[in-house]
C-alpha cells in the first residue's frame, strides 16, 4: 500500500487505547505507520487510568475483606499495610504493560517516535523534540484527554489522577474535588485504605449521569462508611502550611479542611494543546473537542480523530473500536461505524455501580410507557456482617415491546455482573426472556431473572 509520495500511509498522533489499536490494525492491512507518543505508549488508560486504579481499587478492597474475615471465623494478626509497596508493585504492572504495548507496535513493523507532534498541514507533522517533518497519507490525532483544575488561589497544590498513583506516602487526609468517575472511585479506594476522605462538590450530584436510586444507594452506603460531603461548595483558596499540610477553604459558610493531598477530579478536556489545529483550519468545539463526522473525519479531508479528543463518549473500549473502526475503513476496504447504543459502563466506587441503557428519568422521556422493576436485596456475603449495606438493581423496559431497555446495578460484583447482562440488553432481548432464564442459586445476579 505503501505512497511514494508521503513517508507513512498513516501517522497516528498519541499512543494510547484508540492510537495503538488504529496503528497496528491499519499495519495488518498493509499500511505503512508510525506514532508519535510524548509520554509512554498505553496513554491513560493503561499509564495512568484505568488499569492502575483498578489495582488500586483491588488493594483496597482486601481491607474489607480482612475487616470483615472475623465475621467468619478468621482471626488475622499483625495486619499491616504498606502504601509504598502497593505503589511499587502497581508502577512495575504498568511497565510490564508499557512494554507490551511497545512490543505490539515493533511486531506489527509500527515505527514509533517518542516525540511532541504538531501539525503543519493536511498531509504533515512537525516532531518537536528532533525537529524533523514527517509526511503522511493520512495522520490520525488520537491524544486524549487531560485532567481539568479549576482556576482557585492555590490550586498549584492540588494533584490530578495523574499524580496520585506517585504519592510518596499514604496520606492521613484526602480531599477531593468532584463527584464523578474519578472522585467516587478515589474515594472508595482512600476511604478504604483507612484515610480521611472528604468530597466536595459543586452541586450535590454524584455521577450525574446514572439512575438517581443507584446514586443515593452509593450516597447512602460512602457516607455510613465514612466518607464526608461538602455539596455545593466551591473551592476559595488553598494554603500550604509549614509542615506541608493543606488548609483547604470553601465558600459554603463551613470551616477550612485540613489535609494532606487534595486531588482534583473535575473532568477532563479533550487534549489539543500545541497539537497545530489552527494551522490546519480545525476549530475546536465548545468542549474542546475536534468535530469529527461518522466516519471519525475533520473538516481536513486527510485528517482524523478518535478517542477522547472527539469528546463523544469518554470510555476506553470506545476509543478502540474507533481506531479499529477507522483502520478497516480507510486501509482494510471493510467500512465500519461503531454503534453508541447500550453502551455498558461502571463506577469502581465501593461499593460498584454498572448501568447499560438510559436511565429510568431518561426512558421515561425517550419511551413514554416504560415499566420499571426493582430488587434491594442483602448480598448474602454480608449476611454476618454488622453493616447493613443492601444492593440494588434496576431493569427498565418498553411497555409496549416488553424489551429491557436498561439495567442498572449497585452491588459487589456489579461491573462483572452488568458486563454479561449487557449482552442480553443489546440483543433486544424481551422481561419475558430475562424470566424465561433459570435463576443460578445462589448468587447475587439471580436478582435479574427473579424481578416480578
Ligand atoms: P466527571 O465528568 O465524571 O465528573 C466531573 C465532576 O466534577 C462532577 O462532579 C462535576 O460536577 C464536577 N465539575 C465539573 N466541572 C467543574 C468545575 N469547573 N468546577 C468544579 N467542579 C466541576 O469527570 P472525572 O474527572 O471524574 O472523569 C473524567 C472522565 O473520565 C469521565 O467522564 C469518564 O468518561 C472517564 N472515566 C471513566 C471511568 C470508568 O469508566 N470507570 C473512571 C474514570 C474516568 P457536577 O456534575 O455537579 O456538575
Amino acid at each position: 500500500m505503501a505512497d511514494a509520495t508521503y513517508d507513512y500511509d498513516l501517522f497516528v498522533i498519541g499512543g494510547g487505547s484508540g492510537g495503538v489499536r488504529a496503528s497496528r490494525i491499519a499495519a495488518s492491512h498493509g499500511a505503512k505507520v508510525a506514532v508519535a507518543e510524548s509520554f509512554r505508549l498505553g496513554g491513560t488508560c493503561v499509564i495512568r487510568g484505568c488499569v492502575p486504579k483498578k489495582l488500586l481499587v483491588y488493594a483496597s478492597q482486601f481491607a474489607d475483606s480482612l475487616n470483615h474475615a472475623g465475621d467468619y471465623g478468621w482471626t488475622i494478626e499483625g495486619m499491616r499495610f504498606d502504601w509504598p509497596s502497593l505503589r511499587d508493585a502497581v508502577a512495575r504492572e504498568v511497565d510490564r504493560l508499557n512494554a507490551a504495548y511497545t512490543r505490539t507496535l515493533d511486531t506489527h513493523h509500527v515505527a514509533h517516535f517518542h516525540d511532541h507532534a504538531e501539525l503543519t498541514g493536511p498531509h504533515s507533522v512537525r516532531l518537536r523534540g528532533s525537529g524533523q517533518t514527517v509526511t503522511a497519507r493520512t495522520i490520525l490525532i488520537a491524544t486524549g484527554a487531560w485532567p481539568v483544575v479549576p482556576a482557585f488561589p492555590g490550586s498549584e497544590h492540588a494533584i490530578t489522577s495523574n499524580e496520585v498513583f506517585h504519592l510518596e506516602t499514604l496520606p492521613k487526609r484526602v480531599v477531593i474535588a468532584g463527584a464523578g468517575y474519578i472522585a467516587m472511585e478515589f474515594a472508595g479506594v482512600f476511604n478504604a485504605l483507612g484515610c480521611e476522605v472528604t468530597v466536595v462538590n459543586r452541586t450535590d450530584a454524584i455521577l450525574r449521569t446514572y439512575d438517581i436510586d443507584l446514586r443515593e444507594r452509593l450516597l447512602a452506603i460512602s457516607s455510613a462508611r465514612g466518607i464526608t460531603y461538602r455539596f455545593h461548595a466551591g473551592f476559595e483558596r488553598v494554603e500550604k502550611e509549614a509542615d506541608g499540610s493543606l488548609t483547604v477553604h470553601l465558600n459554603d459558610c463551613e470551616g477550612p479542611i485540613a489535609a494532606d493531598v487534595l486531588l482534583v477530579a473535575t473532568g477532563r478536556r479533550p487534549q489539543t494543546d500545541g497539537l497545530g489545529l489552527d494551522t490546519v483550519g480545525i476549530a475546536p468545539g465548545a468542549r474542546g473537542e475536534i468535530p469529527v463526522d461518522d466516519e471519525g473525519r475533520t473538516v481536513v479531508p486527510s485528517i482524523f480523530a478518535v478517542g477522547d479528543v472527539t469528546a463523544r463518549v469518554q470510555l476506553t473500549p470506545i476509543a478502540i473500536r474507533e481506531g479499529h473502526a477507522f483502520a478497516d475503513t480507510q486501509f482494510g476496504a471493510q467500512p465500519r461505524r461503531v454503534a453508541y447504543d447500550a453502551i455498558p459502563s461502571a463506577v469502581f466506587s465501593q461499593p460498584p455501580l454498572a448501568a447499560v441503557g438510559p436511565t429510568e428519568a431518561q426512558a421515561r422521556e425517550q419511551y413514554g410507557e416504560i415499566k420499571v422493576y426493582t430488587s434491594d436485596f442483602r448480598p448474602m456475603k454480608n449476611a454476618f456482617s454488622k453493616r447493613i449495606e443492601r444492593g440494588f438493581y434496576k431493569m427498565v423496559v418498553d411497555a409496549r415491546t416488553d424489551r429491557v431497555l436498561a439495567l442498572h446495578m449497585i452491588g459487589p460484583e456489579a461491573p462483572e455482573i452488568l458486563q454479561a447482562a449487557a449482552i442480553a440488553v443489546k440483543a433486544g432481548l424481551t422481561k419475558a426472556d430475562f424470566d424465561a432464564t433459570v435463576a443460578l442459586h445462589p448468587s447475587m445476579a439471580e436478582e435479574l431473572v427473579l424481578m416480578r
